[in-house]
Parts: C-alpha cells; structure tokens; sequence
C-alpha cells in the first residue's frame, strides 16, 4: 500500500480518515437503514478497491458502480459484496452479471426476459433492481408507469425483484421543492406495488445530498459516494461533525525563480513582474487534470497561501513566493487539502474550474500516484 512517490507529485489518501469518516457515519445512520457505497469512477479517484474494502468492513451493505469492468475490478479483488450496476446494459454486459453475481437494474420486459433467459441456461435465480425515472429523465421506467412495469417484472421466472430505486436530480440545495416533488412520485409508486401485494425487500432513492436532508426519503437503503470521502456535495447541506476530506493532492517546488521588472512568466506571456518577485516553478499542469487558469487561484507552501501567476501549462505551474522567503527548492506544496491552518477544498478548485467538486475530485488523473496513508486517526 505505501507505494513511494516515484514523482515529485502525487495524491495522498489518507486511510485513517476514510475509516474514520465511515466509523462517524454508521455512527449517526438510523440503525436499520443500509448504506450502499458507491465506488464509480475509481471512488471519484480515491481507488475503488480500497474505498470498497473499508466501505464493507465498517459495514456497508453493498457497493455500487457504473460499468461492468469497474465491477470486475471489485470482484478481481476478492470482494465478495453484492454489487449493483447503476444505469443500462447490453445483453452482453447481462451475461458477465450472471457469471460474476452483479446485480443489474432492468426496467424493460425485454431486457429481463433476456436476464432471465441467461440465469435459466446457468439454472440461477438473480436478483434486479428496477429504477424508477421521477423527474431526472435519465434512466428507469416512468413513474406514471412505474408499477405496471414493475409487476410485470416481477413475475418472470428465475428472477427475483430485490430493489426498487429512484435518483435525485437536486438533493443537495436549500430548495427541496422539486426532490419533494419526485419523493411524492416514487411514493406513489411504492404504494401501488403494496396495493398489487409485491414485497420489495429495497427501497432506495436517496445519494449524499437526499442522504444528509431527506431522511423521509431513506426508506431501506440510501446510495453514498462523496460523503464517506469526507467531501460535501454543497455549501447548505448537514454536516456531520469530525468528517474529514480524504484526498490531498501535493508537489513539491521544482525551481525557485527571482524576477526582475519586465520579466514575464508563462505562455502567452500573462504576467509580467512589476518589481522584484521570488517565484517557485511546480511541476504539475493541467496534464495532470489541474484547472488551466490565467494568473487565478492559490496553493499551499509553509501553510501559506501562494498565488499563481502566468498561465499554467501542462506540466508546470508557476506561483508566487515572494511572500514566503523560507520556501526553499523540493518543499511540500499543497493543491488540495490541507497545511498547517489553511485549506483550499476541492469546492474551491471547483469554482475556479467552473465544475463540481465530484468533477475535482474524479479529475485528478492517473499520471499522479497515489499514495495511501494509513494516518493516526483510527476510531
Ligand atoms: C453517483 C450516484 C450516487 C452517489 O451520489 P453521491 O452524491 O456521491 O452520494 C447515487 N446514486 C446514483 C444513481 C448515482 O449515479
């Protein structure tokens, strides 16, 4: 796990803290609400098979992902937790669920039919979900036909009807109108299901947001990514008290630069030095999936914020520490996360990124190692 940094840049995940986070979660969680930990996109590029391996640990019901190679990754792994396939499938996609226990979601009589077709030839029952569209327009069954559907479904053979789910399109915000309106629609649903006597064992409809604000909406199961990453998905939402971000990107000064007036730094020669300034080059640039920006945004040396200046390159980024005369060649820079008493969260990057914080944290790319920290905060 504690693969040396074989750049002088990298992401740290700091294991502790994960622990840590879902230790505070499970804590504060209704006892017999079951958590779903999604894992997509590498767990926002935190690594899914560590993600998933504490996630399952500390109690985790299942885990969830998007596409069938992320979840053979997970298997490959040797974890043997339930694993759902949010989103839709290809028939041949279907047949890799039976032979590997993935749960999909189906919402079409003829994708079951294929489902089941597939599980009778490896004479298996299967478990599926079936997602209910409430107003996203995205994937599942319209909730006016929802429980027709669903009915339907549920009597093929060699099938077994596990869940029934329904995703927020705002959870997140002080405005909960709309994520009411679309609770109102799955409940509805719900209801006609127990009028046509069909047990559905999961409920499901809540992610982060609708997990932290909506506890009408938890039912049996509720679906959380960021939050156990120690990130919240807004300013508004409920916090929960001791959770802390896992992630923190860092580099370390490259080449220390002293500028005369009229010195100009960066392509496109964006900055030009009024007086003398000290500079430090990073060698890290939107390559590495850190915003292009023209003279915007800060980083972290001697727990000191550093402005950048110049527009940043693919591989080199150029700040000012003219204002930190200690900073010396190879010393820690922070670009996300943390140092001594200053943070610059991944909503920061967002902004200046004009994104999401998911889009921050899942956008660092691969070129960085990561390097896992096991930290000293375990519970
Ligand atoms: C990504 C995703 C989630 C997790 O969302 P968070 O806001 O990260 O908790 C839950 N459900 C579905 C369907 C998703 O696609």
């Amino acid at each position: 796990m504690h693969t040396p940094a074989l750049r002088p840049a990298w992401v740290e995940i700091d294991l502790g803290r994960l622990r840590q986070n879902f230790a505070r979660i499970f804590a504060e969680k209704p006892r017999d609400l079951r958590l779903l930990c999604v894992v997509k996109d590498n767990a926002y590029g935190h690594g899914a098979v560590p993600v998933a391996r504490f996630a399952v640990e500390c109690g985790a019901h299942a885990l969830g992902v998007v596409t069938v190679d992320e979840a053979l990754a997970l298997r490959e792994a040797g974890i043997r937790a339930p694993i759902l396939l949010l989103g839709e499938r290809t028939g041949a996609e279907l047949e890799i669920c039976v032979q590997h226990q993935l749960t999909p979601c189906l919402h079409e009589p003829a994708a079951a039919a294929a489902f089941a077709r597939l599980c009778a030839a490896a004479e298996v029952k299967r478990p599926f979900h079936v997602e209910v569209d409430t107003g996203m327009s995205r994937y599942g069954v319209r909730w006016t036909e929802g429980a027709e559907t669903i009915r339907q479904l549920a009597a093929v053979p060699h099938l077994a009807l596990e869940g029934v789910m329904s995703h927020f399109a705002m959870s997140d915000e002080l405005d909960k109108s709309y994520a009411l309106l679309q609770l109102h629609r799955f409940e509805r649903v719900l209801a006609a299901l127990q009028e046509l006597r069909l047990r559905v064992p999961l409920r499901h409809m809540c992610n982060t947001g609708g997990y932290l604000d909506l506890p009408q909406a938890h039912f049996d199961m509720v679906r959380v990514g960021i939050l156990p990453l120690g990130v919240y998905p807004s300013k508004t939402c409920r916090r929960i008290p001791g959770l802390e971000p896992v992630m923190r990107v860092l580099t370390r000064v490259a080449e220390i630069r002293q500028l005369q007036p009229g010195d100009r730094v960066g392509y496109g020669m964006r900055y030009t030095a009024r007086e003398p300034r000290r500079i430090a080059v990073l060698p890290v640039g939107y390559g590495d999936g850190y915003p292009r920006v023209r003279n915007q945004g800060q980083v972290l040396i001697h727990g000191q914020r550093a402005p950048i200046i110049g527009g940043n390159a693919m591989d080199a980024t150029m700040v000012d520490i003219t204002a930190i005369p200690t900073a010396k060649k190879w010393d820690e820079v922070v670009l996300q996360g943390r140092q001594g008493p200053h943070e610059i969260s991944a909503n920061e990057i967002a902004q200046r990124k004009r994104t999401v914080c998911y889009d921050v944290l899942a956008g660092w790319r691969s070129r960085l190692p990561r390097v896992y920290k096991e930290g000293e905060t375990v519970p």
